[in-house]
């Protein structure tokens, strides 16, 4: 049974990683969705492969910017007709967690700017192209670093708390108009992201099979491995209709890692 029939659907940060499950897993349950990426290679191809134009589209776009995401939101809704599920997907760590004195602060911005600002900008946008319908879902992604510390950089722990106080304001002012705001926030799986401190060159299967048992060691549900696909079921479940009374909620997707 196709949960998402008829919906339509913006994924940013859709062309790899979670983003990328997102997609399909939406695909799957018979969405009309456009991912938004800067990576256009990967986000055209991944368009292409599920069946081109008529179902899947890519739109290039930079989170960051307004202009960018008013005009992704513009060319999905003319394409496919009103949104009704805006992922707000796309994220960076910044640097590996290091000393607090030796932090840069450039750095710290840019994390700022694409997890916080870029999922303002998703949520603003969004609401526009959905209050006049008096429905629609926003789903952005978090990470247990919004509930422990210790898991990131100064940065990331920072921006992914915002993400959930955020999450809650526009959830409050939106409940209003009937449009559900919610996040979701997985441990770790194995993406680009987890090995961003990496060069791409050294992002073997060897080097994510070593995060990966790393990850195992210190996960809290033993003999399971969190995979983009049990994050993708959270995002589609809070993105359909099946989760309609839930609202301002940071759904957490980590085996009970961070309640221990
Ligand atoms: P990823 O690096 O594999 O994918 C992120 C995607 O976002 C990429 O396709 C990238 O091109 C895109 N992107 C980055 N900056 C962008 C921008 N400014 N504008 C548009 N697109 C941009 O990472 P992932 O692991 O799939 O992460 C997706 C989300 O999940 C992030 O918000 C991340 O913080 C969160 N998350 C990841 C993990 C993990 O362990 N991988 C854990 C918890 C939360």
């Amino acid at each position: 049974h196709q949960r998402l029939l008829g919906k339509v659907a913006i994924v940013t940060g859709g062309a790899s990683g979670i983003g990328e499950a997102i997609v399909r897993l939406f695909h799957q349950h018979g969405a009309k969705i456009c991912i938004v990426d800067v990576q256009d290679q990967l986000g055209y191809c991944l368009s292409q492969s599920l069946g081109g134009e008529d179902n899947v589209c890519f739109f290039s776009g930079n989170v960051t910017i307004e202009e960018q995401i008013s005009k992704a939101i513009d060319f999905t809704v003319a394409k496919f007709g009103p949104l009704d599920i805006m992922v707000n997907n796309a994220g960076i760590t910044g640097t590996p967690a290091c000393d607090i004195r030796e932090v840069d602060l450039a750095e710290f911005e840019k994390v700022f700017d694409v997890n916080v600002k870029g999922v303002f900008i998703g949520m603003k946008h969004a609401a526009r192209a959905m209050i006049p319908r008096a429905k629609g879902s926003i789903v952005s992604l978090c990470s247990i670093a919004s509930n422990v510390a210790g898991v990131g950089p100064h940065a990331y722990t920072g921006s992914k708390h915002a993400v959930v106080g955020i999450t809650k304001n526009v959830a409050a002012e939106l409940g209003g108009h009937g449009i559900r705001v919610n996040c979701v926030s997985p441990y770790a799986v194995a993406t680009n992201l987890a090995l961003a401190h990496l060069p791409a060159e050294e992002r073997t299967e060897e080097a994510f099979d070593g995060f990966r048992a790393f990850v195992s060691k210190n996960a809290n549900l033993r003999g399971v491995e969190l995979t983009v696909d049990d994050v993708a079921d959270a995002v589609l479940y809070l993105g359909s209709d099946e989760s309609r009374y839930i609202s301002g909620v940071n759904l957490i997707v980590d085996g009970g890692f961070s309640c221990v």
